[in-house]
Parts: C-alpha cells; structure tokens; sequence
C-alpha cells in the first residue's frame, strides 16, 4: 500500500465577484460613477442573506421575544436566542450566556462603566485606555473617573500609531483596575498588541476590556484564548444591520455586575416594594429587544463563518498588500499611521488640500471615503492634525476599485 501523499492544507480562494452579487448596494452609480465603496470601518454593506433574514422575521415571524406562548413569538424568540450562539462561536465563548445584545460597541461600553464600574473604582484606582482609543472607549471612562474619583491615565502612541509598551509597563501598575483599549484601531488601522497589554494588567490583577468594534470584522476571535474580560463590537461593521452589537464578558464577572437599565424581561420577580433579576445575559437586556437586529446579526455571522474566516483574512491581506503598494506611488499623499501590523484601513492626508475637499472630490468621482477625525480626536491630535481622509476595504472590494481610487486620487492631486 503506498503511503498518503503529505499535503499542506489550502483554502480556496475567495470568488470576490460571486460574493459582490450578495450585496445590492454595491451594483449602483453614484455622481454618474459606478460606486466604490470604502468607508467599511465606519459601516459595513448589507448581503442579501442579512436583508432576508430581517425581512424573514417581518413577514413570517414577527412578534415579541420570550413573553408569548404563541408560534410567532416562539419563532420570533428561538430565532432570537439561536443568535446567541452564533456569537459565542464567533467568539469561542465558554457559553452563549456570556453574550449580551445591546445596541452596539458604544452601549457595550456603557453597561461595563455603569455596572462594574462604580462598584470596583474608587478614588485611588486607575483606569488606563491609549491615546489611539475611539472616543466610545475614552469619554465613558472619562466620566466614570469623574463620578468615582477615580484616575484615568492614557498609553501614548509613537509616529506609527503603536502603542508604546514602555509606556505601558509605566503606567500599569498596582492601582489599574480596568485597562479598556481598542483591538484594533479605527484611525488608523493599526492592529495593536493586546496580547501584551493584557498580560501587564494580567500581572496587575486589572481587567482588560477590549474594544473590537474593528477588530471583528477582520480578525479571528478567541475571547477565551486572549484573555480579555470583556469584548464589544458592532455588527453593523460585520455586515450586520445597524442598531445592534454584543457585549462578551466572563460568566463570573457578569453574574457578580448589578443590572444596567431596568424594566420588563430583566426581572425575576417584582413586588411593589422591592425586585429580583435575571440571571445574566437577560439581566442586561431590559425591554423589548432590537429582535430583528439580532437576528440580522445572527445572519451576517452565518454568512461569513460560510464564506470562512480564513478565506477572508487571506483575500483582505492580500488586497491590502496591493492597495499599500499602489497609493505609495501617489505623490502627496501622505499616510497617517504606518505600523507594519494592520488590517486594510488607510489614513491619508494630502499635502496641500483639506480632507473634506479630498473627500468631496473623491464622492464626485463615485468613490466613498470617510474624511474627519474619525472619533478619535486624540489620534489626530497625536499626529498635529485635525482631520484625515480615510480609505477602508472590506473582503468585497476588489483590485479595480483601488485602481478607481487611485486614479482618482491622481485626478484630485491635478485639480489642485
Ligand atoms: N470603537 C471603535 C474602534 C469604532 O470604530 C467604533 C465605530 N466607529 C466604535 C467604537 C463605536 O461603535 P458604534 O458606533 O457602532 O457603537
């Protein structure tokens, strides 16, 4: 018997213009132009699978989720709560209770600083986040520390846009109770070093709360494996509809967090004296639900475990590669952000025009870019910049539609 041929394992390639036909908004002109859309990082388009299944839970089921002993409202929640496990695979959660819906990574970070936050801080303690943090992972804290007397301090970031680890080692020190810092960042794109980040708070006996709310959509996901406390992203950035998101935190530690907001489903028992809660996630989830949202998220979350992760990663790196190579040959354009690990978010200024011009020119050209300081004011203000145009590619753009970005680009530089 001859002996199996060793074989390295190969993924497919992704068939980019078979995906492209599961997302209608990309098939339309924009100023007379075909549109290329590059603004992922602030919303990602909507397949078609995402829209049935919203439209699936308007038409065939819809009614209110865990209330009603009727088929629409078992339908309605079986489809609601199977979601639940959707993420916790996302994520490799221990379990599908250790996700909590919630309106995105901004209500995410919410519920952690008003929950955990005022029963764990005090005057003395410390929470560190970094300088390149969105500013729903900056203001939050900000005003927690200024209800609970405690001290906020910030990572700085180099030229590059990486956190400078020295820095951190400084910084995190026996008072840090939380470290929330983002997984990736929205500014820049810069894929930073949680790793080591939650080590040191790790070796601190801090919590570490990472922001994914642009980590997600690009990087494989092992809650469990990086350590983390707690992990927030958005899934209108996972093709997702807009309007829901997922706060992952340790069993433990959600169990041990009092309620959030108060009122119907979060409740075990009310008396008109006094009430009892849920056990977590539900404790968290007070009211009528964004059920569709959830189960769009559910469904955009199948639709990119089936076209697989790894096959993603390994089309957006190498689309990333070749978008990098090509805006390096654009004179005047100069890149904000220039760490080698990044996901394939380009920030740009061009010398000589202001980003909003660069970007109204770019949109009469059909081409969508985001151009501002992007939520991250502390990012700008690290690179003496009030603003930047950003250019951000998801795994349904294409080659051509940089060279559309490109030669656009060459045409904005020549109007100027
Ligand atoms: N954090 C980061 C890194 C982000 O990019 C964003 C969205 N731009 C947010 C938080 C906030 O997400 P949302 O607006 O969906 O709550």
């Amino acid at each position: 018997m001859s002996a199996t041929p060793h074989r390295e394992p190969t993924v497919s390639p992704l068939d980019v213009e078979a995906v492209r036909r599961d997302f209608p908004a990309l098939h339309q002109e924009v100023h007379g132009k075909p549109l290329v859309y590059l603004d992922n990082a602030a919303s990602s388009l909507t397949p078609t699978p995402v829209l049935e299944a919203i439209e699936g839970f308007y038409t065939r089921d819809r009614a209110n989720v865990h209330r009603g002993i009727h088929e629409l409202s078992q339908r309605a929640t079986a489809a609601y709560d199977a979601t639940r496990e959707v993420v916790a695979r996302f994520l490799h959660a221990a379990r599908p209770e250790e996700v909590v819906h919630v309106r995105g990574t901004t209500e995410a970070i919410n519920l952690v600083a008003a929950t955990w936050g005022p029963a764990h801080l005090g005057p003395g303690d410390e929470v560190v986040i970094t300088q390149s943090e969105h500013h729903a992972n900056i203001v939050p804290w900000q005003l927690l520390c200024e209800r609970t007397g405690a001290t906020l301090r910030a990572i700085p970031i180099d030229a590059t846009g990486q956190w400078i680890l020295e820095e951190a080692r400084r910084l995190i020190g026996p008072r840090t109770k939380l470290v929330a810092c983002g997984h990736v960042s929205n500014a820049l794109g810069t894929i930073n070093p949680v790793a080591e980040v939650i080590a040191l708070a790790k070796a601190q006996g801090a919590l570490v709360l990472l922001d994914g709310a642009q980590g997600a959509p690009h990087l494989p996901i092992d809650v469990q494996a990086l350590g983390a406390d707690f992990y927030c992203f958005s899934a209108h950035k996972l093709c997702g509809p807009t309007g829901a998101g997922v706060l992952w935190g340790r069993y433990e530690l959600l169990e041990a967090m009092p309620p959030y907001q108060a009122g119907g489903d979060m409740i075990e028992q009310v008396t008109l004296e006094r009430s009892t809660f849920q056990a977590p996630p539900l404790r968290f989830e007070a009211g009528t639900p964004n059920i569709a949202g959830v189960i769009g998220l559910g469904a955009a979350l199948t639709y990119l475990e089936e076209l697989g992760r790894e096959r993603i990663a390994a089309y957006e790196e190498e689309l990333h590669q070749y978008a990098a190579a090509r805006l390096a040959e654009v004179d005047r354009l100069i890149p904000v952000g220039t760490a080698p690990a990044k996901v394939p978010v380009f920030s740009f200024t061009v010398d000589g025009a202001h980003p909003t011009d660069v970007g109204y020119l770019l949109d009469s050209q059909g081409i969508a870019v985001r151009t501002g300081h992007h939520c991250a004011q502390p990012v700008m203000a690290a690179f003496g910049l009030s603003a930047t145009a950003r250019a951000s590619l998801a795994f349904y753009n294409t080659r051509d539609e940089v060279d559309r970005l490109v030669e656009a680009l060459h045409k904005v530089i020549g109007w100027l």
